[in-house]
């Protein structure tokens, strides 16, 4: 039977139900059930690709090529389940379902209405497709009272008005804050969070409080009285050095037993976090310290980079090293003096001009200095167009993404827009005229590593598959001239035609990939791109201990 835990939060945004609800899964997961997790986000959007990422965080990838919310991120990281296509909806998406629905006359001419349509919709979408999992955690974006959530709250209550308490359970996030001034915590604003869900017929079956300062005992009882719950099932989430130590912190407050209690599931054994503990010892005894530069047009808002931060996180646990990340402005006046005492340089993904004449001083800094390089995605495309560039006196070699068109004997631009591709047997074209969020090449495709290559021995495999999230390929035309001026293809689609890493010969680490690595590092088993790459700075920071200048992202916990 599967069971269904909806999140959803209260107060303020911001809370990170995102992590309580993946930590809360990882939890049942480590006391032996079968977890899937997933976003109903209420926004408008039909494509969360599309959508700013200083406004929105970063657009995670599913392996079926889903463009979805960050948090399906941190659902992938802490249970290691590979999100799905199937596993974020967005109200847009519904609409846009919903009318199409109308256009073909499936209502029959009947009015059609949010309420049964829109939440029958709904429902549908959070019950497909969960075949064979023991829970089912599912957050509603936004909070209570958004006007935009209301038809996901009204879908949800209907779902546990017909499966009943033995199958659903309602978990709401909300914030009990400190005020200095009173020297005192606050609970009026969950009692009033909760009043206006219980307002849309929805009962909590457990809060979880966030909150700075330890909610005493006295207050958890006033909370439980006045939102009509049990004492035990008011959990305080207290703010936690790192992320990784935030499920063990709410198994020991108790969530996880609350809600096998409340499914009527024995709980009386403890759920196996040995290896969640591990990371945290290994995160507070770091053996040493590096700088990675990550050279980006967003920088320093918090996630933007998600993913790639967590990746950098993880390759730090794996080499039990502490790395720091210093978020270079590629719009910096003095792209050189920014990158002075980094160990590595990290070019990421991007769209766009804006930054990149200092992403290319960036890869030709590094590239010169033998400093450890890893360029994605975009910072492939940019590795090649500075090689070709600088080593190899092609002065106008461009991308076609910037407007302009470079040619060499009818080769055509270095990086251009392919328009047909093969996915296993599958021709897959691209549409020039498409929609914005049509023209991608997303989601999983294979890659064949070259033996003898840096990337073979990073990898220790001739065959991978990675994420992939672009428009533009590099140019196999110009792969020889490339390849003799000592930049290698090293990894290949399977049909040989569109390249997927390129990699320097004589220097220490200098490698681009056209896929987006970070989506699959693991706090558990850190991305081997990854882990190398801080390794190579760590024998880089070796041979020139300065101390490095420090900036850390605010963290979110
Ligand atoms: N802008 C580049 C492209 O579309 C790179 C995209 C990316 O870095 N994700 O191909």
């Amino acid at each position: 039977m599967t069971r269904f835990i909806f999140i959803t939060g209260g107060v303020v945004s911001s809370l990170g139900k995102g992590l309580a609800s993946a930590s809360l899964a990882a939890l049942l997961q480590a006391r032996g059930y079968r977890v899937r997790l997933r976003k109903l986000d209420p926004y408008l959007n039909v494509d969360p690709g599309t959508m700013n990422p200083n406004q929105h965080g970063e657009v995670f990838v599913t392996d079926d090529g889903a463009e979805t919310d960050l948090d399906l991120g941190h659902y992938e990281r802490f249970t290691n389940v590979a999100a799905r296509k199937s596993d974020n909806v967005t109200t847009g998406q519904i609409y846009s379902k919903l009318l199409s629905k109308e256009r073909r006359g499936d209502y029959l001419g009947g009015t059609v209405q949010v309420i049964p349509h829109v939440t029958d919709l709904i429902k549908e979408f959070v019950v497909n497709d969960t075949e064979g999992e023991d829970f089912v955690l599912c957050e509603i974006g936004g909070t209570v009272g958004d006007i935009e959530g209301l038809p996901f709250f009204e879908a949800i209550r209907q779902l546990g008005y017909e499966m009943g308490k033995q199958r659903v359970l309602f978990m709401h996030v909300t914030l009990v804050p400190y005020i200095a001034a009173a020297r005192e915590i606050k609970t009026k604003p969950t009692q009033h969070s909760v009043k206006e869900l219980r307002s849309i017929g929805i009962q909590p079956d457990i809060l979880l409080c966030r909150a700075e300062r330890e909610i005493p005992l006295a207050e958890r009882r006033k909370i439980a009285l006045f939102c009509n719950l049990r004492e035990e099932a008011v959990i305080q989430g207290l703010d936690a050095a790192s992320i990784y130590e935030v499920p063990r912190n709410l198994s020991e407050q108790g969530l996880d037993r609350q809600v096998l209690s409340h499914f009527a599931l024995p709980a009386q054994s403890v759920p196996e976090l040995a290896r969640w503990d591990d990371i945290t010892r290994r995160i507070h005894a770091p053996k040493g310290e590096v700088t990675v530069a990550v050279v980006g047009k967003y920088t320093g808002i918090g996630d933007v980079y998600k993913s790639l931060a967590e990746a950098l996180d993880h390759a730090g646990i794996a080499n039990q090293l502490k790395v720091h990340v210093r978020w270079v402005d590629a719009a910096a006046n003095d792209i050189e003096a920014a990158l002075q005492g980094a160990h590595a340089i990290l070019v990421p993904g991007g769209f766009g001009e804006r930054g990149v004449s200092g992403k290319l001083a960036a890869i030709e800094y590094a590239r010169e200095r033998k400093v450890p390089y890893l360029g994605i995605c975009f910072g492939m495309q940019l590795a090649c167009i500075e090689f070709a560039r600088n080593a190899l006196g092609m002065k106008d070699a461009t991308s076609t993404e910037f407007g302009a068109y470079d040619d060499r004997d009818g080769r055509g631009p270095l990086i251009g827009l392919m328009t047909e591709w093969m996915r296993g047997n599958v021709l897959e074209t691209r549409r020039h005229d498409g929609d914005l969020g049509g023209t991608m090449r997303l989601g999983a495709y294979d890659c064949i590593i070259a033996p003898g290559s840096l990337a073979h021995r990073v990898y220790g495999a001739e065959q991978i598959t990675e994420r992939h999230r672009h428009r533009y390929e590099v140019n196999i035309a110009y792969r020889a001239q490339m390849e003799e001026g000592g930049m290698r293809f090293s990894g290949m689609s399977p049909g040989g035609n569109l390249p997927e890493i390129v990699e320097l010969a004589d220097h220490p680490f200098f490698i681009g990939v056209q896929f987006h690595p970070e989506f699959k590092s693991r706090p558990f088993a850190a991305h081997p791109l990854f882990a190398a790459f801080v390794q190579a700075a760590a024998q880089r920071a070796e041979k020139e201990p300065k101390p490095a200048h420090v900036l850390r992202m605010p963290a979110k916990a």
